[in-house]
């Protein structure tokens, strides 16, 4: 693969995101850019985001030409929404393939969204989507969508539910306001994954709805001071299994 931006070859470079799951991305060591799986940049720490962009490349200045995607050759938009501010440039591929940070772009962006999570968590107020702070993704998460069918599931045997834990992390909570938090994780295989409450809540939330490794859920409407347990349901191969219980307790 190129770089959307120089065209020199990439170079892979394995990363650990905030849930402690490896990932692979690519490099760029002529003009320091990185080229991300979509969505994956979300769960980068920043501390990660810090050393990845440490890089020092061969060229300083970027070139000033549109990036194009090294895996379908489109040309790479600038991301222009909420999760992105007006100073940071990231460019996304119309096809999904991934986005490109052009040199120290990926630690500006982490900055700006820790900067906005806390800023949400100090002050007490709700993000009226998750999408304010995280990169758009193709897959689109619902909220309080049930699943009659992936419900019975939960009567599954206990050996079922073993087997669910090992093909996951364990998920990462990050509170956005006392009645509103982010659950992430990843799975070893792409997989439709959703989360369903077992205590504080009655109700299952969507986290992918086509195969995918990582996954999201947005929960809100949730009460302060208060202990959540739910289980994770994950459908790799059209039959769903279903983990062992999870625990959070909002701020
Ligand atoms: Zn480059
Ligand atoms: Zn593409």
């Amino acid at each position: 693969m190129d770089c959307p931006h120089c065209h020199q070859p990439l170079s892979a470079i394995e990363i650990e995101t905030a849930d402690g799951h490896t990932h692979s991305i690519e490099e760029c060591l002529n003009c320091g850019g990185h080229f991300i799986e979509p969505y994956l940049a979300n769960f980068f720490t920043i501390e990660t985001a810090r050393n990845i962009d440490s890089i020092i490349p061969k060229i300083q200045a970027v070139p000033a030409t549109n990036p194009i995607c090294p895996k379908c050759g489109q040309g790479m938009p600038g991301i222009k929404d909420d999760s992105v501010p007006e100073t940071v440039t990231v460019f996304t591929c119309p096809n999904h393939h991934g986005d490109f940070f052009p040199k120290e772009q990926l630690f500006l962006f982490k900055e700006a969204q820790q900067s906005k999570i806390y800023y949400h968590k100090l002050w007490g107020i709700p993000l009226k989507s998750a999408f304010a702070v995280l990169i758009p993704i193709l897959v689109i998460f619902s909220l309080a969508t049930l699943l009659p069918s992936i419900l019975e599931q939960i009567n599954s045997p206990q050996e079922t539910r073993v087997k669910a834990s090992e093909i996951l992390t364990s998920p990462l909570i990050t509170p956005i306001s006392s009645t509103q938090v982010l659950i992430s994780f990843s799975t070893q295989k792409p997989a439709k994954t959703s989360v369903k409450f077992t205590e504080g809540l009655s109700k299952t939330l969507i986290g992918s709805q086509v195969l995918t490794t990582t996954h999201l859920v947005s929960v809100e409407g949730l009460a302060p001071g208060t202990l959540y347990k739910y289980v994770i349901i994950i459908d790799s191969n059209g039959k769903p299994v279903t983990t062992s219980e999870y625990t959070f307790s909002t701020p």
